[in-house]
């Protein structure tokens, strides 16, 4: 089977929105009736994603087979509307440890193991693997870094390998930022002739340019960048900033990307099926009516826009839940350890229309929780927790109704009296070995729900399938003290009989789950958790 690959580069600076337009790309061409996938390529010596610090890095996004990836894994699933695989991501740390694997089982036969052609061949069949178990007519590969830097060079030169071996196979497009300097007043094209030419310089010469920035691209410019960069102006895409990132395939299409993109393999349109995603962004520009969403979460000291790419499931998710109920999203971060800080701001959550605790690890910032959470339970405001919120949400309940004033995550506190959240046998063992990488309880878990609750009546089915990421869990042998006063067990783990999901039967909506189901929220199938949180508030 022919496979075709659209390599994606970026140029200038990263940051502009190269994974939105993979996204993009791939939900065009899927639309037009190919069978399509996209793959990252994160240039960094980790393993996978799990190790590095989502304020440096952006969410942790888990795959369904329990990865540790990418956030832009999570923006392919949420354009193409499916599943994104293990396989479809790929680090230079994970390329690097199969090949000295394979060296050191005499795998390389006593040959000299070289970057070139041994990484660069690693790199191939990685993505070739995915080609074949996926079957697809189209695998979007998205390099990650910007053009020019030394740690993406090795992913361009098997680029360029695999275009010499199958030229009529490969298309580059390189997603490149179009500065609008406010001493000058104009739209800039030199970086871009700079990060082209940089690109020239590893034997790669794009197909199409996607012109990021603050404004749409002029024909004027479009000339200019065609000639120093050797590219039709039907290649040149204008991509200015828009008030959402669903309207990118929208605004791609305006420019004809996917029918240029095709003309390239020799392919045609094999149908054409916008209209769904168009009446879902249509229905974005509809939802007027505000509903104001607080995540209580710990302060990262880098700013708003690492914040938000910290939790950008979380954010999406509530965005999708509150597009289908109509409702116009304000979300705020609230910083927990102000509740430390001032007990009484606590008050303030009551301005919001639901809360919601986020996933989260270690000692910072939960007393602050604990507190939001009691005031958010007192006083009937919507509450989702996720993860961690659920974990928070017991040890409040415990403490503050059951009247365990120890109770504590072993988490926070290794010898607390009251463990009502601790880590099973397997994990106390890898905790101690340091085996911290890739071995929390991670991707997917059956929770079966438990009949005649919210939980099951939302989902509208017995039994589901959602995603972990956590190492600590409800210590079952708090469960019936919790249940007698009233804390609803509503979801559970069939196998291990874990904790997945608690409500408050009597609240206005307080449910708190132990996995994340902002991973499986998409667009198009908003997740019915976030759909019936935002469906309770005023
Ligand atoms: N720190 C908690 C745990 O490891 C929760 C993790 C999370 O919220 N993802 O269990």
């Amino acid at each position: 089977m022919k496979t075709n690959f659209v390599f994606v580069a970026g140029g200038v600076m990263s940051g502009v929105g190269k994974g939105i337009s993979t996204a993009s790309i791939a939900r065009i061409l899927k639309e037009y009736g190919y069978k399509v996938t996209a793959m990252k390529i994160d240039p960094y010596l980790n393993v996978d994603a799990g190790t590095m610090n989502p304020t440096e890095h952006g969410e942790v996004f888990v795959t369904k087979d329990g990865l540790e990836s990418d956030q832009d894994l999570g923006n392919y699933e949420r354009f193409l509307d499916q599943d994104i695989i293990r396989e479809n991501y790929m680090t230079t740390g994970m390329v690097y440890q199969s090949v000295i694997n394979r060296e050191r089982n005499l795998g390389y036969n006593g040959k000299c193991v070289e970057v070139v052609p041994h990484i660069t061949e690693e790199i191939e069949r990685r993505l070739r693997r995915v080609a074949q178990h996926q079957k697809a007519d189209f695998v979007l590969v998205e390099i990650g870094g910007t053009v020019g830097e030394y740690q993406n060079l090795v992913y361009l030169e098997a680029a360029r390998i695999m275009k010499l071996k199958y030229p009529d196979q490969i298309a580059f497009i390189m997603v490149s930022f179009f500065p609008v300097p406010s001493m000058v007043g104009e739209m800039k094209t030199k970086p871009t002739q700079h990060a082209v030419r940089a690109l020239n310089s590893v034997g790669i010469q794009p197909d199409i340019i996607i012109a990021r920035s603050s404004v749409p691209l002029d024909d004027v410019r479009k000339k200019k960048v065609s000639v120093f960069c050797n590219v039709s102006p039907r290649d040149i895409i204008s991509a200015p900033d828009i008030s959402t990132i669903y309207q990118v395939p929208i605004n791609f299409e305006r420019d004809h990307i996917g029918k240029r993109l095709l003309e390239k393999f020799n392919l045609k349109p094999k149908k054409s099926d916008g209209k769904e995603w168009r009446a879902f962004v249509r229905g974005i520009k509809r939802s007027t009516r505000p509903v104001k969403i607080g995540i209580v979460g710990k302060y990262f000291g880098t700013g708003d826009f690492v914040l938000s790419d910290s939790y950008i499931s979380v954010i999406e998710a509530i965005k999708h839940g509150a597009w289908a109920n109509r409702r116009k999203p304000e979300i705020t971060w609230i910083n927990a350890e102000e509740f430390e800080k001032s007990p009484s701001k606590v008050k303030q959550l009551s301005d919001y229309d639901g809360i919601i605790v986020p996933g989260g690890f270690g000692k910072r910032g939960v007393t602050g929780k604990l507190r939001a959470i009691k005031h958010v339970r007192e006083n009937n405001i919507p509450y989702l927790g996720l993860c961690y919120g659920l974990q928070m949400a017991v040890i409040e309940y415990a403490r503050n109704v059951c009247g365990m004033r120890s109770a504590r995550t072993t988490e926070v506190d290794p010898n607390t009296k009251d463990p009502v959240i601790h880590t099973l046998a397997d994990q106390v063992a890898k905790i101690k070995q340091k085996e911290l990488g890739g071995t929390m309880r991670l991707g997917h878990y059956t929770c079966r729900l438990v009949p005649k609750t919210r939980v099951r009546d939302l989902y509208g089915k017995g039994s589901v399938q959602e995603r972990h990421r956590h190492r600590y869990e409800v210590n079952p042998k708090y469960v019936p003290v919790l249940e007698k006063k009233g804390l609803q067990i509503s979801g559970v783990n069939p196998g291990s009989n874990l904790v997945e999901i608690i409500e408050l039967p009597k609240h206005r909506f307080f449910v708190a789950c132990q996995f994340h189901p902002e991973f499986q929220s998409r667009p198009l199938v908003p997740h019915p958790l976030f759909v019936g949180f935002i469906a309770a508030t005023k």
